[in-house]
């Protein structure tokens, strides 16, 4: 699974983190979403794409 996050889009909404906390978290100073496994296990899978599904900007690409 290959996960990108278009930082330029993102509004910082959390939705991401909300779906799928071991793959995304927000930064401190501007709330914008980065990836703290890029290389999740497939038990994760259903969860990310639920957090792109979810993200109002469509700022996450997720390529199996
Ligand atoms: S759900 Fe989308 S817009 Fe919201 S923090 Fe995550 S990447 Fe950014």
């Amino acid at each position: 699974m290959r996960i990108t996050i278009d930082q330029d889009k993102c509004i910082a909404s959390g939705q991401c983190v909300a779906a799928a906390s071991d793959v995304f978290d927000q930064r401190d100073e501007d709330g914008i979403a980065i990836l703290v496994n890029d290389d999740p296990p497939a038990e994760d899978a259903a969860d990310v794409h639920h957090a792109a599904a979810v993200c109002p900007a469509l700022a996450i690409l997720v390529e199996d």
